[in-house]
């Protein structure tokens, strides 16, 4: 083994001396207290470690030695529930071990090596299985786990057994004598291996209006999340997490307050999925690695999460992975840089800040999952950014805006007027829109993207109608484009604006969505034709109709809304008739 002396310390960053031999992002243990910390330059015979816990009171002359691994996940059941630290260490169990959650060396394994689980062969003896072929399945809470063959490793099943087995002990052996346990180890700066990426054309259903039927993301595809400070990035991404139509959420509270981190832990233990009606908790995995802890770990946090997702993913499941903060992420890339004494890039942050985060969304995608052509799986990626001052032009803003596929820009004012989500219509925007045109449709709802689309139409044209009625007055419109006005302020306050802590509303399904964008267009319509038989505006909007509209959210029955069609209809049409 490869054992060093530390001769400088940074922060986190620790530079030591005779590790010659040792490769870029070998794991290593610092110090007498044996700190975890990872290779990220190597010099000759000088090692430059980032170190993934606090390294205050370590000395210059401690001994650094090299495990000679990669930076590792262990995967496999037992996942599922899991709080962890920014290097797969159960919060849970760092606590009991030291006190509190913030201790440092603490050696714990990232799932149970006691537990013992009930496994079910599908393999044979004298099959050929290869990487990613299922040769059994467990239990874990209500989900089908998959054992699977670890990639690389292929060969004929020689024996499979059946019964209780913890994740060490083998479940089948191969002719050539290898084991398989149902644990596999994957270095975590690796993206682990499928066949082939295909087009997203599937919805990830959010069960939030202004993104299902705004700005849609698809199952496998990427959306970034940039505000300011409490524009409500964290809520929606905790909204995501609840709702969104995966089997599997990871979420990776990423150097933001810790005290967020609470609300999920305390909250998501009490909620139910709205489809399966079990515990959210059950189908989440959460890492946590708060302001408060170790910047180092932030990147850490960030791969763990994403290898977690791309193994339930190899299952063939649909996984989604909510970051918050990236931004916190690429401060602590600029920070171990400075200490490094690289060149800076743009305000500080390293050159390859760009590439970084490139390579982290491209681990998002939907898959043909390797061992079976037949089963596939998905990783959506939705990343937080924090722009200082919730200025968009800055380097992490821009760099991942050229990679996400849908962009939900959160917006100061709107959050300050209060409403929310504070999705800003028209910076927003969603590449995914002709792709999932067919999802649309083979759902029921072939006029969507028209829908869409003139509501769209409609938002936009209020900007320029307001700057008007800035300029001269409300007075100045015609009739026509007063309507228009009063029909964006229903397009916003009754079907964009979404309380998250709403009991109805707070989830509104793809179904109620449509149909509320729906009536609220239809009686944009209506009211047109009205007013072409000279009904004047200010005469419908007394129509005790509009007033229902406003409360299309709190509906829990379709019927109920459509029924607010045929109201339209009627007492418009009574209009007419007393003229
Ligand atoms: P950020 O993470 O961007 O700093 P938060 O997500 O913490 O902001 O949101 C700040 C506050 O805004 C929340 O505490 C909440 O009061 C309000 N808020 C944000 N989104 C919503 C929403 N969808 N519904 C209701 N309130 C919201
Ligand atoms: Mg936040």
């Amino acid at each position: 083994m490869i054992v060093g002396a530390i001769s400088r310390i940074s922060g986190p960053v620790v530079l030591s001396e005779g590790m010659r031999g040792s490769r870029m992002y070998d794991v290593v243990k610092v110090g007498k207290e044996q700190l975890n910390g990872e290779i990220i330059r190597l010099d000759g015979d000088q090692a430059v470690i980032q170190v993934y816990e606090d390294t205050t009171g370590l000395q210059v002359g401690e001994h650094v030695s090299n495990t000679g691994l990669p930076l590792s996940v262990e995967l496999g059941p037992g996942l599922l529930s899991s709080i962890y630290d920014g290097i797969q260490r159960p919060l849970p169990l760092l606590a009991e071990k030291s006190g509190s959650f913030i201790s440092r060396g603490i050696a714990v394994p990232g799932i149970s090596h006691e537990k013992r689980w009930v496994f079910s062969p599908r393999a044979k003896t004298g099959m050929r299985v290869s990487g990613g072929d299922v040769i059994g399945t467990v239990h874990e809470h209500h989900l089908e786990h998959r054992i699977m063959v670890p990639p690389f490793v292929s060969g004929i099943v020689k024996d499979i057994y059946e019964g209780e087995f913890t994740i060490d002990e083998p479940v089948c052996i191969l002719e050539d004598g290898r084991k398989i346990t149902m644990m596999q180890t994957w270095p975590v700066r690796k993206g682990r291996p499928y066949q082939r990426k295909m087009d997203p054309d599937t919805l990830l259903v959010t069960g939030q209006r202004v993104f299902d039927t705004l700005f849609p993301v698809t199952k496998g595809g990427t959306a970034m999340i940039p505000g300011g400070f409490g524009t409500g990035k964290t809520v929606a991404e905790q909204t995501l997490a609840k709702w969104s139509d995966t089997q599997i959420v990871v979420y990776i509270g990423c150097g933001e307050r810790g005290n967020e981190m609470t609300d999920v832990l305390t909250e998501f233990p009490e909620l139910l999925d709205p489809k399966t009606k079990l515990p959210l908790i059950q189908r989440t995995v959460l890492i946590a690695n708060t302001s408060n802890m170790p910047v180092a770990a932030r990147e850490a946090s960030i791969y763990t999460g994403i290898t977690i997702a791309e193994y339930y993913r190899d299952m063939g499941y649909d996984v989604a992975l909510m970051a918050d903060s990236t931004s916190r992420w690429g401060e602590a890339l600029r920070e171990v840089s400075g200490r490094l004494e690289e060149m800076p890039g743009e305000e500080g942050y390293p050159a390859y800040l760009a590439t970084r985060l490139a390579a982290f969304y491209e681990r998002a995608g939907r898959v043909v999952c390797l061992g079976s052509d037949e089963r596939k799986g998905s990783v959506t990626v939705v990343g937080a950014v924090s722009p200082p001052g919730g200025d968009f032009s800055e380097p992490i803003t821009q760099n991942t805006l050229r990679i996400a596929g849908t962009f939900w820009a959160l917006d100061t004012s709107l959050a300050y007027r209060r409403h929310f989500p504070s999705v800003n219509w028209i910076k927003s925007y969603s590449l995914y829109l002709d792709q999932i045109q067919d999802w649309y449709t083979a759902s029921g709802f072939s006029d969507w993207k028209d829908l869409r689309a003139q509501a769209m139409y409609l938002l936009q044209k209020e900007v320029e109608l307001q700057e008007i009625v800035q300029l001269v007055g409300p007075d100045a419109l015609p009739e026509s484009e007063k309507a228009i006005l009063e029909i964006t302020r229903m397009i916003r306050e009754d079907f964009l604006q979404q309380s998250a802590y709403h009991d109805i509303d707070s989830f509104c399904s793809l179904e109620k969505q449509y149909w509320m964008l729906k009536v609220i267009l239809f009686f944009y319509d209506r009211l047109n034709l009205s007013m072409g038989k000279g009904i004047p505006l200010s005469k419908i909007l007394k129509l005790p109709v509009k007033a229902e509209i406003g409360r299309m959210k709190e509906l829990t029955e379709i019927g109920k809304i459509k029924e607010i069609a045929d109201t339209i209809d009627s007492s418009l049409g009574s209009l007419e008739v007393e003229r």
